[in-house]
């Protein structure tokens, strides 16, 4: 991990944005809301952007004409939830039940002709838990197959969770950018080797 500490709001605003126009040739909406307008948090930039890029990938291959993909950025505000939330949901075919435990193992794909026609790996899911994980985070999926009646009660939801703060974090796991953004840590100079990639 090399993470720096900035405002995970226009990071993440920036990158779902960035999937709009295609998504308005498909005719999908595409809706981002934030709590606050500023929400400060060490992430790893590159790894951040894998991440949500791989979710909202799937989001969007896995809903079809005339659905939505909402991008939720959260700051609860409790004793017990001192983290970030950022949720990405959409309207489409949803997860059944019984294979919602098995969407984060490696090459593991719902196997219905549904989604086989979409290809791909199976490798995004396993590997956006390993990059949250590594952030000292956790990644926890919702989902439900719809009938096609109420499409506000099918489909899928992820929501990633970030701790506040810096104190999960080791020296080693944290760089100092030109920004200045690590200006509290105590020892500036640990942060300045490069990590191993
Ligand atoms: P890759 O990401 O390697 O291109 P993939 O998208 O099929 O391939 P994952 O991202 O790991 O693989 O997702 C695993 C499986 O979980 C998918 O094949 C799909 O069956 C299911 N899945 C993931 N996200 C969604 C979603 N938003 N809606 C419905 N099913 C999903
Ligand atoms: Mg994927």
């Amino acid at each position: 991990l090399r993470a720096s500490r900035g405002n995970i709001v226009p990071f993440v605003k920036g990158l779902a944005s960035s999937f709009e126009s295609s998504a308005d040739v498909r005719r999908v909406a595409v809706n981002i809301h934030a709590d606050r307008n500023e929400i400060e948090v060490y992430f790893d930039k590159d790894k951040m952007e894998k991440i949500l890029t791989n979710l909202l990938s799937n989001a969007f291959k896995f809903t079809p004409e005339g659905g939505e993909v909402r991008v939720q950025i959260s700051n609860p505000k409790s004793q017990i939830t001192n983290h970030v939330e950022i949720t990405i949901a959409d309207t489409g075919i949803g997860i059944p039940a019984d294979e919602l435990s098995r969407v984060f193992d490696r090459f593991y794909q719902v196997d219905s002709s549904q989604t086989r026609e979409h290809e791909g790996s199976g490798i995004g899911l396993a590997l956006t838990k390993e990059l949250v994980e590594l952030h000292h985070g956790s990644i926890i999926v919702k989902s439900e197959v719809g009938r096609g009646l109420d499409s506000s009660r099918k489909g899928t939801e992820f929501t990633v969770m970030l701790p506040l703060g810096r104190e999960h974090l080791k020296d080693e796991e944290v760089i100092v950018t030109e920004e200045g953004e690590t200006q509290e840590k105590s020892r500036p100079s640990v942060g300045s080797i490069p990590a191993a990639a």
